[in-house]
């Protein structure tokens, strides 16, 4: 089984999809750093399935330029991608490893309607010199920013050997009960396999900085979202009613006026609304993302450490650690279980996943015991079980933003149940939920899988035209 660290479920990148953005991104630029030392005169794109199906309204066709011109997602200044974009159109080149070469990206970039056998999301890229094959690679962008080149192994350069090899739920509850130490404290020694101590710290706080800086962009910015829904953003009046004229100048100001106000439960809920709504319409715009597990689902992890950060008591970057290694385990654990990636198994694999992730660490710190954070994330994805992915125009709008809403009250919820609950009653468990999930997964019908065929995505258009 492979051996995935919790910094492989949160990563930093750019909107509007991590499968179909992020992924052939990371494809471009693993090609491009292949061809480095080859001469070459001509580049093409074929993407197939999913990809292709929905692959313009998930900026895939401009994922995969940024990624051949070698830009990274995660320093790339996310106001510059558009006008990269107008200049590979209008000069019809392509700037790759320091050569220049001609590339049309409407003949150039070759959308298939039909998949091919080995994976619902494949991409072939192509190099050519005077019309001669230089090289040729297939990639699989399998959810999550994930990928997998034809003919390696997933993950094939993490041969680590973690002090506790974790597959499935029960492993943890067989390590926490055998060693008396929390999720958490299970998690951070497994990660110090990665990475050093002052790496995690600062990876951790990168990553709750990322999260904040998102949420803050989407309660401050107004307008249209692009695409051609004409879906009209919603964080910024939320966040200006709920504020009720309290000034902020940053981000870490917003955050505090919202931790010092007078809370009911009425208000809260409304927060929680409005930091999933803001980094959902942040994702739609391209702006920057942490996965969770991936970009459709960024909002609701954060909406829910952001609800514990403002409203529950709470020791700062520590106790954010501990939620962010309790949920990113649990993201782990449906990675190798069953999947993350909507073109596989609907949106169950997105939303389903981030609420049953946010439900795990919200329940480890507010003092959960191990089985009841399992019991958390048993029940956020219980209830999210054969929810299908439809978004209408291929776009990550609708159903998409509001979704992320839906799946943080679910996940609080579910973590409310679990704190006042006891596991030894419960008679579904977490590896059974992961199990039913892979299966509904493989059963449900294809048009619910990020084909934008099915659902919302054919009704809203034949009801409503406009649409
Ligand atoms: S419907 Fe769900 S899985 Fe599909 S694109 Fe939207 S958020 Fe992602």
């Amino acid at each position: 089984m492979e051996r995935l660290s919790v910094f492989d479920i949160f990563k930093i990148g750019v909107g509007p999809s991590s499968s179909h953005t992020l992924g052939p991104w990371k494809a471009g630029l693993a090609f491009s750093e292949n061809l480095k030392g080859k001469a070459f005169d001509g580049i093409e794109v074929h993407l197939y399935g999913s990809l292709s199906k929905t692959g313009i309204g998930h900026a895939t066709d401009i994922a995969v330029q940024l990624g051949l011109e070698g830009f990274n997602p995660e320093t790339i200044s996310t106001e510059n991608i558009s006008t990269i974009i107008q200049r590979i159109k209008n000069e019809k080149s392509l700037s790759i490893n320091q050569s220049n070469i001609r590339f049309d990206p409407k003949s150039q970039i070759v959308f298939h309607q039909h998949a091919l056998p080995q994976h619902p999301n494949t991409m072939i890229l192509k190099a050519f010199q005077k019309g001669q094959s230089v090289l040729e690679e297939t990639y699989f962008s399998l959810g999550g920013g994930f990928i997998l080149k034809e003919g390696e192994e997933e993950n094939r350069d993490k041969v680590v050997d973690l002090p506790f090899p974790i597959d499935k739920g029960l492993d943890l509850v067989k390590y926490t009960n055998a060693t008396e130490q929390s999720i958490a404290e299970i998690v951070w020694q497994n990660e110090l396999c990665f990475r050093s101590a002052e790496d995690i710290h600062n990876g951790i706080q990168l990553i709750f900085d990322t999260m904040l800086e998102c949420v803050f962009k989407g309660v401050t910015t107004d307008g249209i979202l692009p695409g051609g829904l004409e879906v009209k953003r919603r964080a910024k009046k939320m966040n200006d009613d709920l504020m009720e004229g309290k000034s902020f100048s940053n981000a870490k100001e917003w955050l505090n006026q919202i931790k010092n106000s007078t809370i009911d439960f009425n208000k809260i809920n409304k927060w929680i609304s409005c930091f999933a709504l803001a980094v959902n319409e942040e994702n739609a715009a391209m702006g920057r993302i942490v996965t969770s597990p991936t970009n459709g689902a960024a909002g609701v992890v954060p909406a829910v450490l952001f609800y514990y950060y403002c409203f529950c008591e709470n020791n700062g970057i520590e106790d954010i650690k501990r939620f962010l290694f309790t949920s990113g385990e649990v993201g782990c654990l449906f990675k190798k279980g069953a999947t993350i990636s909507a073109a596989v198994g609907g949106c169950q694999a997105e939303i389903g996943v981030s609420s049953a992730m946010a439900a795990a660490g919200l329940t480890e710190v507010l003092g959960g015991s191990p089985r009841q954070v399992l019991m958390a994330g048993e029940i956020a994805m219980e209830h999210h079980l054969g929810l299908t992915c439809d978004p209408v125009g291929g776009l990550v709008q609708i159903p998409c933003i509001e979704r992320n809403t839906m799946g943080a009250m679910k996940a609080i919820t579910a973590s409310n149940l679990a704190l006042s609950g006891d596991p030894a009653d419960a008679k579904v468990n977490f590896d059974v939920v992961v199990k039913t999930m892979w299966d509904t997964a493989q059963e449900m019908n294809g048009k619910y899988k990020e084909t934008s065929e099915g659902g919302l995505a054919f009704n809203l258009p034949v009801i409503m035209p406009n649409c």
